[in-house]
């Protein structure tokens, strides 16, 4: 009788329970800074328009803070805004000593410049990371608040890499808000890191080099297993929602990773349940973060 030897199927990196152990950390601390200063920390949520999408992941942080003891407050604004209404109440946030974070969920109505919305939020309170000030502290290396999803990318990595120093990470994808932040992160831990995008050449050869593989592209199964080296860590941030095959008109939410097709790497995030808890988690994190920051500077 022969006994086939099995290949060790690639470690799911089980992103929600990682994520819901952050916010029970987070729920925590966030009490014990409600006991400590009588208030707790407090996040502005600003939506302008009513882009479906944009709703559910504002409902679903509003849900999260709840449950973490952080304050939501929500502002609700018409797809008309003035740009210069939605500055003034930018403005109104950065001077409210009560309000600690202030998240505007993107994309903005078209009329509307959201790099200047960015822009005026005070970078103390600019929780998603995504002011220039931040950006030029992530990438000099110094401290300041980082975006959500990358920072949930690295925790992850966290789990499964014990010394990232001289390896090879391949990024997927050069937003601003996912690719060149993580980039900053993995290259600020000393790996050898490449940048990838839509005009890259070459592509499959280049992510066949990589020991980490962040896919952040939104190309659903852009990224097969034949793509991979056997060994490597894949994080896939991708997220995009399709039709079902077969299904009539049901759809479902795949990465930019075909998964199944990666048993030989050594570990990989599942979509969903992989770096999307994370992002909340990390909202929630940063929040607390900024809440801290500025009652030390207040208290002084
Ligand atoms: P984006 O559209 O701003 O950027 C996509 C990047 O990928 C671009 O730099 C583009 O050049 C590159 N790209 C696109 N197709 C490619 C291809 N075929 N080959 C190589 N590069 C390609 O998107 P984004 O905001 O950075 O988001 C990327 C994906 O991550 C989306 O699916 C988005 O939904 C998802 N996302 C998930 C979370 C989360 O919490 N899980 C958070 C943010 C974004």
């Amino acid at each position: 009788m022969s006994s086939a030897v099995e290949a060790p199927a690639a470690v799911l990196i089980p992103g929600k329970r990682i994520a819901a152990r952050l916010s029970a950390q987070v729920a925590a601390e966030a009490q014990a800074f409600l006991h400590a200063h009588g208030h707790p920390p407090a996040l502005a949520v600003v939506l302008a328009g009513d882009d479906p999408a944009s709703g559910i992941y504002v409902r679903r942080k509003v849900a999260e803070c709840g449950k973490a003891g952080i304050r939501s407050i929500g502002h609700r604004l018409p797809a008309t805004v003035a740009e210069a209404d939605l500055l003034a109440l930018i403005d109104d946030l950065n001077r409210d000593p009560a309000i600690h974070g202030i998240l505007v969920q993107l994309p903005l109505p078209p009329h509307i410049d959201a790099s200047r919305v960015l822009d005026a939020i005070d970078p103390r309170k600019d929780v998603d990371g995504f002011h220039p000030v931040n950006v030029g502290r992530l990438s000099t290396g110094t401290d300041g608040l980082v975006p959500c999803t990358p920072l949930g990318c690295m925790m992850l990595l966290d789990t499964v890499i014990d010394d990232f120093r001289g390896r090879h990470a391949v990024v997927i994808g050069k937003s601003n808000i996912v690719g060149k932040p993580i980039a900053m992160l993995l290259l600020e831990r000393e790996c050898t890191v490449t940048v990838t995008h839509i005009a890259t050449q070459g592509l499959r050869e280049i992510v066949r080099g990589a020991d980490i593989v962040v896919a952040a592209a939104g190309a659903p199964l852009l990224v097969r297993g034949d793509w991979i080296r056997p060994g490597a860590v894949v994080i896939d941030v991708g997220i995009t929602r399709v039709v079902d095959p077969g299904s009539g008109d049901r759809t479902r939410i795949v990465g930019d990773c075909a998964s199944a097709e990666m048993a030989h790497a050594a570990a990989v995030t599942p979509v969903p349940g992989g770096v999307g808890p994370m992002t909340i988690a990390c909202l929630l994190a940063n929040t607390l973060r900024a809440a801290r920051a500025q009652t030390r500077r207040t208290a002084s």
